[in-house]
């Protein structure tokens, strides 16, 4: 099956009990046994539950995996994946990461051993100067947040040796980007983000393709607890049926509110790999099928005030944290999803006091520039 099908139908089937179309909610905890040992593949929720089933199934599919994993946020997907890690081991990772992923890395596990290196990953050659027999992690997320950098999935996957490479997806979504088909051994996604797709729902997944590297996360997440319950699940499948339509409305009025930027004279630099002039266009152009609707700029008058004054300034954009959702939502890196980030660490990697990101929503397309013109102005 083509994409737009393996998100409606994918590890989906109508509910055996009842003929159910749409996957029901289980909300149970547990499951009667005929016997002891004798259940009908499900015992207790933590460990499996039919929606959350369902779910996994799905995503394994629409990420051309084998298996899914579902969590309680995006974070305790990470989480899961640096447990199977051990004191010693070390992890190549990007230094424009999301600030949670940073902050997960840097303030949770590099007490217990574990060692980071944050380098600019667009540029290969940086890898191959620090991966050693030591890197058990690759970390890669692509299209960077926010600043919209482009790793070269494949590239990265042909030089990882021993370590297993990890894409965190969320941006792309399944349907802009493949990583296991480039190469990747995980995917991570915030389910929060697009595949929800509504601002209705914390979750994060894991989708691997290797069957011992499956066990061990789901040991992990069995062992750990951190998974989602069944309603989330349910709002999550009926979110990812839509997931192409919204993907090509976001991409197109991404598209639109770029160029927008680009021309404005109060706007200073724009980020959306979309541009025949960003660095990384090529790579973007050959493992996305559009580039999302995710939009950063900066302002010529490059201050944290100048920049909070036009976040309170829009209407039709929500001034709030998070991406993904069919709203448009306005933010500010430095202040907001980044603040967890040194300043220092900040600049090095392009995220100026007055860059300004956009997740740009499904509305009109024109409602939106309307609404950014005026607060720019
Ligand atoms: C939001 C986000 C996360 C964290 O996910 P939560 O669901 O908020 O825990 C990780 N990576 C990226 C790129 C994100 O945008």
């Amino acid at each position: 099956m083509k994409i737009e099908t393996k998100l409606l139908h994918a590890g989906i089937k109508p509910d055996a009990a009842t003929g159910a179309v749409m996957t029901p909610i289980y909300q149970t905890s547990t499951y009667a046994q005929e016997s002891v040992g004798n259940s009908k593949g499900y015992e207790y929720s933590r460990t499996l539950n039919p929606t959350r089933h369902t779910l996994e199934k799905n995503l394994a599919a629409i990420e051309n995996g084998e298996y899914g994993m579902c969590f309680g946020s995006g974070m305790a997907a990470i989480d899961a994946v640096l447990k199977l890690l051990s004191p010693g081991d070390e992890v190549v990772s990007s230094n424009d990461l999301y600030g949670g992923s940073y902050r997960i890395f840097t303030a949770i596990f590099q007490k217990y051993g574990i060692k980071f290196h944050f380098i600019d990953i667009t540029d290969l050659s940086n890898i191959e100067s620090v991966v050693n027999e030591k890197t058990k992690l690759i970390w890669v997320e692509t299209p960077t947040n926010p600043t919209m950098k482009i790793i070269d999935i494949e590239g990265v996957a042909k030089i990882k040796q021993q370590a297993l490479l990890a894409v965190d997806n969320t941006f792309a979504t399944p349907f802009l980007q493949s990583p296991i088909l480039l190469g990747a051994d995980i995917v991570m996604h915030s389910v929060t983000k697009y595949l929800a797709g509504h601002s209705d729902v914390v979750m994060g997944a894991l989708v691997v393709k290797e069957e011992g590297l499956a066990k061990e996360l789901y040991r992990i997440q069995n062992s750990c607890g951190a998974v989602p319950g069944p309603q989330d699940c349910f709002l999550v499948l009926r979110g990812i049926k839509t997931l192409h339509l919204r993907m090509e409305r976001h991409s197109l009025n991404g598209e639109k509110i770029a160029f927008f930027l680009k021309k404005h004279p109060k706007v200073d630099k724009v980020y959306w790999p979309g541009f025949k002039d960003h660095p990384n266009y090529a790579i973007a152009n050959k493992q996305m099928k559009h580039f999302g609707g995710m939009v950063s700029f900066s302002l010529k008058e490059d201050t944290v005030a100048n920049a909070h004054k036009i976040l309170a300034k829009t209407n039709v954009f929500y001034l709030a944290e998070s991406l993904g959702g069919v709203e448009s939502l306005i933010g500010h890196p430095a202040t907001m999803t980044h603040a967890s980030i040194p300043r220092e660490e900040r600049l090095k990697t392009g995220i100026q006091d007055s860059l300004i990101r956009l997740s740009v929503g499904v509305e009109n397309a024109d409602d939106l520039l309307e609404d950014l013109s005026q607060a720019l102005s």
